[in-house]
């Protein structure tokens, strides 16, 4: 029996690819060898072409199967966002690899945490990463081989990817007479990204060729897709290992886009790369919107060449949206809205209609929603709020080697629930309106209040603590804490924020501020009340 309620996405207008995501890039890079400028780093002016990231590709692809590598095995990259992070990414697709993404800014004791759900035993990093990569190698007995990817030379016996390359293939080596692996695109896994989905630690989501395959078939759609022409140059800013700045930045490749790549979020450079840059395009989470809507320096540079901002990753007011649209003479803001379970944006705003105020955009092709009543599980209609859920071959596959997690995730008939709140109307549009699930998001960052509760905990002075996000207008959220300290004890704001800032990266830093309470309000089952929680800690900080 067919389902009520349900929300289907356009109508296709084109296949996806029905081969593995690897083949379609192989395609693609072949495709475009023509551009010379295909990512560029906007600091050193750097360039690298399609042509290059194709011969480096299917080097190492050859090379990481010799060393004797196969799908059983997971590879790994960590890196800043730096020009030659795709080439190894895109062999392990060649290959039917999995490849693991590493947040760079990661504590040493959040990367061993991080390395042991997926146990890669070779990993990939900048000449930068290095030096912690091999700190960390040595609490990890399954990582056995590390290699740099932004170095002409080996570093202290760690071989660059040159050399490694070098050993098994030779100056004849011809990339067009490569063939990539065939599978089946929807059982083998692509990358293994990182989230703590709707609660707790942490975990591996396990992302398909398939997904990654119909993430480029939106990236190509006329109506959701970039409208900006091949050989065009876009700006990539978020961070590569995140599914917000991977997805969007690895689709570029099947569009023939020119990359100009930045590391991080810098007001006045940003500004100064769009302008030199000549950028027609920015994807960017809310707080660089805000940016973009208020700092005075944005008038000092020519941004002329803007023609499409998308952003994503976070909620964005409709008067910032507007404020940027009417500032910078664009079109309308692109809004997306997505999870890493997704792969990427499964809502966007179509292009062909005007966003409707307080939508984020209508379901792409090749996706279901639906949004169900909390308490009865019920498909509800229009205009009704609950749940929202979706049913896509774009989902992951689960959660790596945690099959509990995937069915609280993944119920039985395939739907993701996302543990967003909100509604749909009559004309298939999206409303996001609050966050069922416990997650934080900084500056489009996760943080998961467990994360942060567990090491509060472990601090001999605190008996119990709870982790809320305050809203902030630039951040989104700041992650903040209520805490109850053991009978006799004392300490400060500043030495529990400075206990927090030792152990976690600094998004999960406790911004937001530190209260000190009697005692953490908790329903009959023991379940943190978060609501009151908040109300608290807002009632502390007044007076204080
Ligand atoms: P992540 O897996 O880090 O991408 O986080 C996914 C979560 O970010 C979603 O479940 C939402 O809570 C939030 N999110 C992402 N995009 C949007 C958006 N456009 N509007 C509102 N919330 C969003």
């Amino acid at each position: 029996m067919e389902e009520e309620n349900i929300v289907n996405g356009d109508r296709p207008r084109d296949l996806v690819f029905p081969g593995t995501a690897g083949l379609q890039l192989y395609q693609s890079l072949y495709k475009y060898s023509y551009i010379t400028d295909g990512i560029i780093d906007a600091h050193t002016n750097e360039v690298i072409s399609y042509a290059q990231i194709f011969e480096t590709s299917c080097r190492l692809a050859v090379s990481l199967e010799k060393y004797g590598l196969d799908h059983n095995n997971v590879v790994a990259i960590c890196s800043e966002n730096n020009i030659h992070f795709f080439g190894p990414l895109i062999a392990a697709l060649y290959q039917g690899i999995p490849m693991a993404t590493s947040n760079d800014m990661y504590t040493e004791r959040e990367m061993i945490g991080h390395l042991n759900i997926s146990k890669p035993c070779l990993m990939f990093c900048s000449k930068k990463s290095l030096p912690f990569i091999l700190k960390v190698q040595k609490h990890l007995d399954f990582l056995k081989k590390v290699i740099v990817i932004d170095s002409m030379y080996d570093i202290n016996g760690v071989e660059c990817v040159f050399s490694f390359v070098s050993r098994y293939t030779d100056h004849a080596f011809d990339p067009v007479k490569f063939n990539p692996k065939e599978f089946d695109p929807l059982e083998r896994t692509a990358l293994i990204m990182t989230s703590s989905g709707t609660t707790g630690l942490p975990k591996g989501v396990v992302i398909s060729h398939r997904s990654i395959t119909i993430r480029f078939v939106h990236s190509s759609d006329p109506i959701y897709g970039t409208r900006i022409a091949p050989d065009t140059s876009i700006l990539a800013i978020a961070p590569f290992h995140h599914a917000f700045g991977l997805f969007t930045a690895l689709a570029y490749f099947p569009v023939g886009l020119k990359i100009v790549m930045v590391k991080k979020f810098e007001g006045e450079f940003f500004l100064k790369t769009i302008q030199n840059y000549k950028i027609a395009s920015i994807v960017v989470p809310p707080p660089i919107m805000v940016y973009l809507a208020k700092s005075p320096l944005v008038d000092e540079y020519n941004l002329s060449s803007l023609t499409e901002i998308a952003c994503g990753g976070s909620p964005l007011g409709r008067d910032i949206a507007d404020k940027v649209a009417k500032r910078l003479k664009v079109h309308g803001i692109l809004q997306g809205y997505g999870l890493t379970e997704t792969c990427s944006a499964l809502i966007l705003s179509p292009n062909d209609r005007e966003l409707k105020k307080g939508a984020i955009g209508t379901p792409m092709p090749y996706v279901q929603v639906k949004v169900i009543d909390i308490n009865t599980g019920k498909a509800l209609g229009p205009r009704e709020k609950g749940e929202i859920c979706f049913k896509s071959q774009m989902l992951m596959k689960g959660y790596h080697n945690n099959p509990q997690a995937t069915r609280d995730a993944l119920d039985k008939d395939g739907w993701l629930h996302t543990g967003d709140l909100g509604y749909y109307d009559e004309d298939r549009f999206i409303y996001v309106v609050d966050r069922l699930k416990e997650l934080i998001k900084y500056k489009g960052y996760q943080v998961a209040p467990a994360e942060l509760e567990n090491l509060l905990l472990q601090h001999p002075n605190i008996s119990d603590a709870g982790v809320i996000g305050i809203p902030d207008e630039f951040a989104g959220q700041l992650p903040s804490a209520c805490v109850v300290l053991e009978p006799g004890k004392t300490m400060t704001e500043k030495e529990v924020q400075d206990y927090i800032a030792e152990l976690v990266t600094t998004t999960k830093h406790l911004r937001g501020g530190v209260v000190f309470i009697d005692s953490i309000p908790k329903g009959p089952t023991g379940k943190l009340m978060r609501n009151e929680l908040r109300a608290i800690f807002a009632r502390e900080q007044a007076k204080s």
